[in-house]
């Protein structure tokens, strides 16, 4: 190889596609790439692309756009710039990107990261290419381990990717097309990596996946296991004091993973379990294969074996059909769960999907002034959520250099914010802090004892 050559990987969406953008890094890393954050220095700029917001394909071509007259200022320098676009938009899009946008030289789909490096080199060669099939080899397995100098780079929260594809087709939702059938790594694959990963400084690991707790990868003794029996492997990984996972369907919410939540003490008391609407008549429509009082059900069953657990969710409003009394069991649902904090959405239609079809598409006026009261209520759930801890004291994971100088700044078990004012040598522990103030966007605490403890949870149970 005859110099380093640079690939800044732009990342859209969600946690999925900020992980598989380490791994492309990775990959490309033994072909002489290395990481850059500025696009004009870059050889190679990746757009690795969500599907999901609104518009998400022209926002990608206006994306395209950018980096174009960054491809030709380096032309006009007499360097060599390639424009990939992975993700998503890239699996649905296809040989379109390509036709669209002519400064477009590589489409790569979602399954066939692990390729990089030789479609890099077929675009070297002067091809321009498109791969977006679904191999029959495994992915997870081709792509590149994080190295220890990239993990502790990236700090010390780690997500890793369990899981992948979603069997359940949602009628709003493109990942069963774009992200194909639900695959599962093997619960040692798991382990392994996330050995590495505790052995190179990160404290805490989110499983990730389209829906995770579907998940069903092999045990070493060639067995299916659940994400509970997962868990329980990981959370005896010495150095691994916290775990979480995401992203949940309330379905496949077992009973194993539920007394996970009971017995584990690495497992984080905050679970993310989407539910979209609280009106039995639109939770059919979108084929959520769930009913409102099935969700409460689940939620009564997580609070029963670990009565501390915190809940978000996901929320669609003026989904196809919707009246305003659906809108108002949604309201009700938020009431009677009482989340920490939910996303909430406007339902808009992505080509391909059943529900952008259906009849009885909501105005967007409608749909926007009820987004607001949604909003609202979550809001004060949020505020009512945070204002619990004024003056207790929380574990508190020490991620890195808070805002101001003698600052750090870690995350609650329930992922708040919290700016400490602490040794820099107690970044990476789990340092008991005593909320002081509750601001809008953090809180912030004062360490309860000198004594910081890195090792509370690492025993696991
Ligand atoms: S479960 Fe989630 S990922 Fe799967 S189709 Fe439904 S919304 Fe999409």
């Amino acid at each position: 190889m005859s110099e380093t050559r640079k690939v800044h990987v732009k990342s859209f969406g969600c946690q999925m596609n900020v992980y598989d953008s380490h791994r492309m890094a990775d990959t490309l890393a033994p072909a002489g790439y290395a990481e850059t954050g500025d696009p004009a220095d870059a050889d190679l700029v990746i757009l690795n692309t969500c599907h999901i917001r609104e518009k998400a394909a022209e926002k990608v071509y206006s994306e395209i756009g950018r980096i174009r007259v960054l491809k030709q200022e380096a032309a006009t320098l007499g360097r060599r710039m390639t424009i990939a676009v992975a993700g998503c938009v890239a699996q649905a899009e296809g040989a379109e990107i390509i036709r669209r946008a002519g400064a477009v030289d590589l489409v790569v789909g979602s399954q066939n990261y692990h390729r990089l490096p030789d479609l890099v080199a077929r675009v070297e060669a002067g091809e321009r290419v498109v791969d977006t099939e679904f191999p029959v080899d495994d992915k997870f397995d081709a792509l590149a381990a994080p190295g220890g100098d990239a993990i502790r780079k990236r700090g010390i929260s780690a997500f890793v990717t369990v899981q992948e594809g979603c069997d359940k087709f949602c009628t709003f939702c493109v990942v069963p097309y774009t992200r194909g059938a639900e695959v599962s790594r093997p619960v040692e694959k798991v382990a392994a990596e996330v050995e590495r990963l505790a052995q190179a400084g990160v404290r805490e690991v989110t499983l990730i996946g389209q829906n995770v707790n579907a998940y069903h990868g092999l045990d070493a003794d060639g067995r299916p296991a659940t994400l509970g029996k997962l868990l329980r492997r990981l959370s005896e990984v010495s150095g691994i004091v916290r775990l979480r996972y995401t992203t949940s369907h309330p379905r496949d919410m077992d009973d194993d993973l539920v007394a996970a939540h009971g017995d584990l003490a690495p497992l984080m008391p905050y679970v993310h379990l989407p539910v979209q609407s609280g009106s039995d008549r639109i939770l059919a429509a979108m084929n959520r294969r769930h009913t409102r009082r099935d969700y409460l059900d689940v939620i009564a069953r997580l609070r029963a074996a670990r009565p501390d657990l915190a809940f978000t969710s996901d929320f669609i409003v003026g989904f196809p059909g919707e009246t305003e009394d659906d809108f108002r069991a949604t309201l009700s649902l938020v009431e009677e769960v009482g989340f920490a904090t939910a996303y909430t959405f406007m339902y808009s239609p992505r080509p391909g999907t059943p529900a952008a079809d259906m009849a009885g598409q909501v105005a967007p006026e409608q749909q926007s002034e009820r987004l607001q009261r949604l909003q609202a209520l979550i809001t004060r759930q949020w505020r009512a959520f945070n204002a619990e801890f004024a003056g207790k004291t929380l574990d508190v994971l020490l991620e890195k250099p808070g805002r101001h100088p003698g600052q750090l700044v870690g995350r609650t078990p329930y992922l708040q914010t919290v700016q400490v004012i602490a040794r820099r040598s107690l970044t990476g522990s789990v340092s008991p802090v005593t909320i002081t103030e509750v601001g809008s966007n953090s809180l912030f605490g004062s360490l309860a004892s000198q004594h910081s403890t890195p090792e509370l949870a690492a025993t696991g149970v």
